[in-house]
């Protein structure tokens, strides 16, 4: 059989990084052997506070220019809080491959799994399945992410500015609408939520109007609207009637932290962050330096985000099905290791380790 060649370009960075990345490579080593049909072969770069503090450089020479040809972008974690620049600033050479990149759609996902930590009393939320897609590159986000950009910055007064561009705005909902028909094709609700403040704010005004725009492209996928605050007690309320909410960079900071908590930890939260021709994967979780090196960390954020790019490569090759089998594979793995009781990431007060999570996991798509 024809096998697909990707090119990952892998940054395992500091802390549990390096940890978090060896098990996503192992575990989607196990999916491959299980489907067959792709190759992944792994460059492997230095970048972050550790390489920083040994070299003065963030990201080793030909590195971005490395990640720019790539088919895909696996990050562990970037940052250590005692290494920064002389300005004070922490080691982020991923944000400058965001920037870089366009990776505009950031794609978080919130599922509930089955004796994972569930912090609402409702039953009915063991059922939440949603993905919160938070713009990635301009919002309230415009002037923090790049210097130059302020417009007032005295000692009397500073502004920031909320920027929303039709370009980018686009194709973000474009990016929903598309998620929303891939997951209704897999069972799942397929709805998207315009999630904004609309009515006091010109510049999500327009968020809006670009979403009734694009949506008349997709008129089989139903929608909604709910306002920034109103969105927040809805998580709380009824977080199982939502699908797909998407929202500009700042309320997706706040919010997609919010829904991760619903669900357990950060140790669950992958990440995804795409753009036209690139695209970024890493667990939503910083480098942990208090439990760096100690087999503490969960490694299940890192390996969901591992499926994630094997469903992205999938698009990217085609619709290459061995590739997206693979991460169905991993999914699958993830939901019947914690159901039978058999993942029990010390994260959520179990037993088990990061070598611990990962074996079980590569046992059990297996078929052990
Ligand atoms: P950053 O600003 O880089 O996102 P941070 O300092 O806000 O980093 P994290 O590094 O994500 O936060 O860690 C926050 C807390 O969550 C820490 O107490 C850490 O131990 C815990 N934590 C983060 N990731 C994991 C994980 N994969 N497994 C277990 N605990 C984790």
């Amino acid at each position: 059989m024809n096998e697909t060649k990707c090119n990952i370009a892998v940054i395992r960075g500091d802390g549990i990084g390096v940890d978090v990345t060896d098990a996503a490579l192992a575990v989607i080593e196990a999916a491959r052997g299980r489907t067959g049909g792709f190759r992944l072969d792994c460059d492997d770069l230095d970048a972050g506070a550790g390489y920083f503090k040994e070299t003065g450089q963030d990201i080793a020479p030909g590195a971005e220019d490395a990640c720019d040809t790539a088919d895909a972008i696996l990050l562990g974690a970037i940052g250590l809080p005692d290494v920064r620049h002389a300005d004070g600033t922490e080691i982020s050479p991923h944000l400058r491959l965001r920037d870089r990149f366009g990776l505009y759609a950031g794609v978080r996902p919130v599922k509930a799994y089955p004796n994972a930590p569930q912090r609402l009393a409702d039953p009915r939320a063991a059922g939440i399945d949603l993905i919160i897609l938070r713009e990635s590159t301009e919002g309230l986000f415009y002037t923090a992410a790049a210097t130059g950009r302020e417009i007032v910055a005295n000692d009397d007064e500073v502004q920031d500015i909320l920027r929303i561009t039709r370009a980018t705005s686009e194709k973000l909902f474009d990016f929903a609408f598309r998620l929303a028909e891939k997951r209704k094709a897999r069972g799942k609700k397929g709805m998207v939520t315009c999630v904004d403040k609309a009515n006091v704010f010109r510049s999500m005004a327009f968020f809006r109007k670009i979403f009734d725009e694009r949506k008349a492209a997709f008129p089989d996928v139903p929608v909604s609207y709910n306002y920034v605050d109103a969105q927040a007690l809805d998580l709380i309320r009824r977080p199982w009637d939502f699908d797909v909410l998407v929202m500009e960079n700042m309320f997706g900071d706040i919010l997609s932290d919010l829904a991760g908590g619903l669900v357990g930890g950060m140790g669950m939260a992958s990440c995804a962050e795409v753009g036209d021709e690139h695209a970024l994967f890493q667990p939503a979780h910083g480098s942990a330096p208090d439990i760096m090196g100690q087999d503490k960390a969960n490694p299940l954020a890192a390996i969901l985000s591992g499926a994630l790019m094997l469903d992205y490569l999938s698009d990217r090759t085609g619709g290459h099905t061995g590739l997206a089998d693979a991460a169905q594979v991993i999914e699958d793995a993830v939901e019947k290791g914690f159901a039978a009781n058999r993942l029990r990431p010390m994260e959520f007060g179990g037993d088990m380790g990061t070598k611990a999570v990962t074996k079980e996991l590569i046992d059990l798509i297996g078929g052990a």
